[in-house]
């Protein structure tokens, strides 16, 4: 059995039996970091411009590796999603964001991104109730991000739970708007809350067609009673651009860039004083 096995290997290259190896060792990994609670919840503010106030936070893991140090979720939530340990992050991620926003100001809101792969676990709807029930946390004050990848399989099936979901009394948010397939279809049916404009556009507005998605995304947000939230703001001159196209709401590192919940203080002080 020992020589099969070498003779199965010498079909790759090195270096992708290296990559393989690091890829199994990563997986392992993400397994044991969910059992050490390696996992940590960082939060970033999304701002109301009017009001020069924070009307809520979204929710970004980080994982903190003994091995690795700060891992980005850009690195590991796709692999989670891959092999189904979404899930246990999934559940975590809700149950820790909503017992950390039951003790915030009860008018800012709290968002959570929501992977396809978690639609397909067991019971979403049930999970999600009983963090709501556990927490204490005003159900209005939730909104869930999700992505128009979401519906690429079983539209029917998502958008009834998304319908589920709605009747616990949360808010739906179309996540990183413009970057997947037929979300057009998808807004008229299913009553999202929020849609959020990807950072893709936001990042060059200095080119006309951007503009025009922008003040397209703002119509339509406009005409269906969504609110409109521009993402990955950076600069002062993008800023005033969003303001002259009518964006109210925005997020970005101009604002802030995502903290750990001890200094959730500081950032209100902080956005207010500009
Ligand atoms: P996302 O949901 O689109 O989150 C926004 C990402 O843009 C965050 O990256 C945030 O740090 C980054 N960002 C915010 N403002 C700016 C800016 O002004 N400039 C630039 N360049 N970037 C900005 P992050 O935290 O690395 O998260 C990456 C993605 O990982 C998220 O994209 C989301 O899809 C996923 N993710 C993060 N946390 C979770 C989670 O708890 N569950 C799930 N399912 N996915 C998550
Ligand atoms: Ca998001
Ligand atoms: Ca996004
Ligand atoms: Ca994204």
């Amino acid at each position: 059995a020992k020589a099969d096995t070498g003779s199965k290997l010498r079909l790759y290259a090195p270096g992708i039996r290296e990559e393989m190896e690091e890829s199994q060792r990563l997986v392992s990994d993400l397994r044991d970091a969910l059992d050490r609670d390696e996992f940590e919840l960082y939060f970033q503010p999304i701002v109301n411009l009017p009001q020069r106030a924070i009307s809520g936070f979204e929710a970004l893991v980080r994982w903190n590796s003994p091995t690795r140090g700060q891992v980005s979720p850009g690195l590991f939530i796709p692999v989670m999603e891959a092999n189904g340990l979404i899930v246990r992050l999934g559940r975590f991620v809700m149950r820790d964001a909503c017992r950390q926003a039951a003790r915030w100001p009860s008018n800012l809101s709290l968002s959570i991104n929501l992977s396809p792969a978690q639609f397909k676990s067991a019971d979403l709807v049930g999970d999600i109730r009983k963090s709501i029930e556990t927490s204490g946390i005003d159900p209005r004050r939730l909104q869930l991000e999700v992505t128009e990848s979401l519906f690429l399989d079983e539209a029917d099936a998502i958008l009834e739970t998304l319908v589920q979901l709605r009747r616990l009394g949360l808010l739906v948010s179309m996540d990183d708007f413009g970057t997947g397939y037929s979300s057009l279809g998808y807004l008229s049916r299913f009553p999202f809350d929020r849609i959020k404009i990807d950072q893709s556009f936001v990042r060059d507005m200095s080119r006309s067609e951007n503009i025009a998605i922008v003040r397209a995304v703002q119509g339509l947000g406009a005409a269906m009673g969504m609110t409109v939230v521009a993402e990955g703001v950076e600069t002062a001159e993008q800023l005033a651009m969003l303001e002259a196209e009518g964006c109210t709401d925005m997020q970005g590192f101009l604002f802030s860039r995502p903290r750990p919940a001890s200094d959730l203080a500081k950032m209100l002080v902080e956005v207010r004083n500009g």
